[in-house]
């Protein structure tokens, strides 16, 4: 049993910036971050194209920024968060770089800004093609210079605890859920063991794996969000997948993907069909730079139309020397599988890459559960609305962590006030029961979790992928009901794993996925339903 004044759910951008920032802050505090794979196994690493960010004042504006946000969020954005995360992300990048990010320069020493589909000017920062894994070093790095933060690798949290565990019975009705902490497997004794918190922040990512095809790292399972649903809390839009048009395509390899940032089609990549053509222009004026949304469903038509799995991006005529300058890590990639880029075109295909909504936030990351914070790719804070615009999640996540963190601060200080009046929270750890497991075996087969898996990314990718119809959202829905009857009972009867909880989770996000789909009767942004194919007046937020 641990007990913690900061207990932080994940080791990505989101995390450790809240880790560092309470550790600063409050060295005389204990900071706890659990992670469930390596400290560095995250969606963070595999960022590559870079953060948003007005950086160059002379070319761009705030109101640029704001402007790109909001026609990529189709309607959807909350522009009061669009405004706080581009008005206060240009002072969190800066944090960063004091923390030792770095991130390429011209040789006068300007940084070199890059431009991404719906950006109107320059403004990604970059480091190579491998951004997310300089700044996820540079987070690592700062976090062992402070002694007052633990962290503990391959520690999966089950659940989060509430007053259901003191055994009062809660419902989504319930005012003042209280978040007191989590349950969490210790994968060193395989046993469950409760982690007691003051306050709690949820940073644990994406949900991709939920999908056959994705370039989200095999931790993104959605296990935040699935949390939030059983503790009664709330969860919005999570109909808004993001499926990104240019994952590499490599016949037989599951999991995850290995993505061709959208980057090389801004430096001037061309997507090609079968016979060679270059097919963009048929669907947007845009070509090859129009929203990821466009393209990921052009590339989806052109593979329908000729029955292929994938299409080609063709870098061929580029400049050779600085796509490997610019893009060292893709040039490797492709090499290793036997594609020169100058000679061969990459064969792509889209697949699931983020999510835009999640556990439903307000403008300080707060849930609708006391003492339980979320920031990053598992919350939604209006800023994407119906689609995320490219490199803005990476300044999302900052800005919320620091808003996180700022109001869990204020919050400390009111309770220490009040606690020193005997009116705190009440609760201590012997109150909060440990784990029971009677009447639970080890699993016989593990067949049954691995197939089940199978099923799950299965359903998802043929009925609730880039396109989508209401008897497809019917067929999901019927089938999934079914996964979750056969996983509640495994559940029930057997010893907890890290792979049961996972499939758990990832069958309450599906269904959560094809709830939010279904209620939405209107194709918008990310979200295309072939019998609503229009944009409804009515613009809302679907919240379960
Ligand atoms: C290939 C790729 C390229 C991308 N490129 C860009 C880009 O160029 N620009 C941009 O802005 N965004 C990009 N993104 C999106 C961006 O990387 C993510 O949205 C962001 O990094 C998410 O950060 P996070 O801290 O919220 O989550 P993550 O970095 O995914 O971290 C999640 C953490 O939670 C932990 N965790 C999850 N569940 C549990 C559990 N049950 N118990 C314990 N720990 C748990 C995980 O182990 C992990 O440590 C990209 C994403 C991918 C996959």
């Amino acid at each position: 049993m641990y007990q913690t004044d900061f207990l932080v759910i994940g080791s990505g951008i989101a995390g450790l910036t809240f880790a560092l920032k309470a550790a600063k802050q409050f060295p005389d505090k204990k900071v706890l971050v659990v992670t469930k794979a390596q400290a560095d196994e995250t969606n963070t690493k595999y960022a590559q194209g870079g953060i948003a960010g007005v950086w160059d004042a002379d070319k761009d504006s705030f109101e640029k920024h704001i402007e790109d946000t909001l026609i990529a969020g189709d309607g959807l954005c909350n522009r009061h968060i669009v405004e706080i995360v581009v008005k206060e992300g240009v002072e969190r990048i800066r944090e960063i770089i004091e923390w030792g990010a770095q991130f390429d320069k011209e040789a006068d020493g300007d940084y070199k800004l890059g431009k991404e589909g719906g950006h109107s000017e320059y403004r990604i920062l970059h480091h190579k093609d491998v951004t997310g894994k300089e700044m996820e070093r540079a987070l690592l790095t700062e976090l062992e210079r402070h002694k007052n933060i633990e962290m503990i690798k391959h520690c999966f949290v089950v659940d989060l605890i509430t007053q259901h565990h003191l055994g009062h019975l809660v419902t989504k009705a319930t005012p003042n859920i209280e978040c007191y902490g989590v349950y969490v497997l210790n994968r060193e004794t395989n046993q469950i063991e409760k982690i007691i918190a003051q306050t709690t922040l949820l940073a644990t990512g994406g949900n991709g794996q939920v999908y056959r095809s994705t370039t989200n790292p095999f931790i993104a399972t959605g296990d935040g969000v699935a949390m939030v649903y059983r503790a009664k809390g709330r969860i919005e839009n999570m109909e808004f997948i993001q499926f990104h048009p240019t994952a590499l395509y490599e016949p037989g390899v599951r999991g995850q993907s290995f993505l061709i940032t959208e980057a090389v089609r801004g430096d001037g990549g061309i997507l090609r069909n079968k016979n060679g053509e270059a097919f963009m222009e048929r669907y947007d004026p845009r070509k090859d730079l129009a929203p990821r949304d466009i393209v990921a469903r052009a590339i989806d038509s052109e593979m329908k139309i000729s029955g292929t799995e994938h299409v080609y991006l063709d870098c061929r005529h580029m400049d050779q020397h600085k796509f490997l300058e610019h893009f060292p890590n893709i040039y490797e990639k492709c090499k290793s599988i036997g594609i020169d880029v100058a000679k061969h075109m990459i064969p792509v295909a889209p697949a699931a890459h983020y999510s835009c909504g999640g556990i439903k936030t307000d403008e300080w990351g707060r849930t609708s559960i006391n003492h339980l914070y979320a920031a990053g790719e598992c919350a939604s804070t209006g800023l994407h609305g119906a689609n995320r615009l490219a490199s803005n999640s990476l300044l999302e996540a900052m800005v919320f962590s620091h808003r996180c963190f700022l109001d869990a601060c204020a919050k400390l200080t009111a309770e220490v006030e009040l606690s020193a009046l005997h009116k705190g929270r009440g609760v201590g750890s012997e109150v909060v029961p440990d784990w029971n497991a009677t009447g639970t075996t080890q699993p016989k087969e593990m067949i049954l979790i691995t197939q089940s898996l199978k099923e799950v990314q299965q359903i998802m990718s043929d009925y609730v992928g880039i396109v989508r119809t209401n008897v497809r959202l019917q067929r999901a829905i019927k089938r999934i009901d079914l996964l979750w009857e056969e996983t509640e009972a495994l559940y029930e009867t057997t010893t907890l794993s890290p792979q049961l909880c996972e499939l758990r989770n990832m069958i309450t996000v599906s269904y959560l996925i094809v709830k939010c789909a279904s209620f939405r009767k209107e194709s918008r942004g990310l979200h295309f339903n072939t019998d609503y194919p229009d944009k409804s007046e009515m613009v809302q937020n679907i919240v379960l």
